[in-house]
């Protein structure tokens, strides 16, 4: 049984995460912002889920989550960096402010929570990071810019940090989904939806549950460190 924290776990694939591994019978912190009753929904449906409150956009709110999980259950084995937004707008249309959101939402949230939990981890000697970044990551998209920067450099973090933390036991990977069937791309009318699937190899939208089976894995797994595995049906190949 590991202590699992799982960032944007109230929706979509970071929910989906929370509850595959509560059922493996982790014991798991499901962090949310703004989706309280979503969050306490969760709560309710299994007892290996508790929930906390915090934006992991902001510095002081995830030292403060680190620190008062770590007080009461000990330590955190496992952090899945999971919480991120999207936008879609051409590339001359990004504001300063549009800009900002996106990389304090995206990656200064997984550099917050990865530094606060890394210290603790470092002592312990053990641990495991991982990143959900995204195929745009890796091949870039139109239209979602300064998403698609996001993603890639968190990727970089990925790399980076497996290297400096491979000597004190510490493993860090990313998962890079394809298209994923959430509240991310609701806007997708059906037609739109029916173009993408015919891009997809295996021709169709990926579940959040095939992003959980590949987390679980990789928390089982003891040798990958420092990759970036890519679950979009073989989208990109
Ligand atoms: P989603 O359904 O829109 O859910 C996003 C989650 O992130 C929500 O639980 C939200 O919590 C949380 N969140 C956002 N900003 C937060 C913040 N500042 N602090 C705490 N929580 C925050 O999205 P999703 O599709 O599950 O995406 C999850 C991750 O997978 C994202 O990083 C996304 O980029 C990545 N991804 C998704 C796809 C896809 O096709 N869906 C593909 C590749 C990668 P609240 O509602 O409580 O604020």
């Amino acid at each position: 049984m590991k202590i699992i924290l799982v960032t944007g776990a109230s929706r979509g694939i970071g929910r989906e995460i929370a509850k595959q591994l509560a059922l493996k019978g982790h014991k798991v912190i499901a962090n949310y912002n703004k989706s309280e009753e979503k969050a306490m929904e969760l709560q309710k449906e299994n007892q290996n889920i508790d929930i906390y409150k915090a934006d992991v956009s902001k510095r002081e709110e995830v030292k403060k989550m680190v620190q008062d999980i770590i007080k009461k259950y000990g330590k955190i084995d496992v952090l899945i960096n999971n919480a991120g937004i999207d936008k879609w707008q051409l590339f001359t249309d990004i504001t300063d402010e549009d800009w900002e959101e996106m990389i304090s939402n995206n990656l200064n949230s997984a550099f917050y929570m990865s530094q606060e939990v890394v210290k603790d981890m470092i002592s312990r000697k053990q641990g495991s990071i991982i990143n959900i970044s995204s195929i745009w990551g890796i091949t870039g998209a139109s239209c979602e810019v300064a998403y698609s920067v996001t993603k890639a450099a968190m990727d970089g973090l990925t790399k980076s940090l497996a290297k400096e933390l491979a000597p004190s036991g510490i493993r860090v990977n990313s998962i890079a989904p394809g298209a994923i069937m959430t509240d991310m791309n609701k806007n997708l009318t059906n037609e739109e939806i029916e173009e993408v699937n015919e891009q997809i190899p295996l021709g169709k939208f990926g579940k959040p549950e095939d992003i959980a089976k590949c987390v679980n894995w990789l928390i089982e797994d003891e040798y990958t460190t420092g990759q970036v595995i890519s679950p979009n049906g073989g989208w990109v190949i």
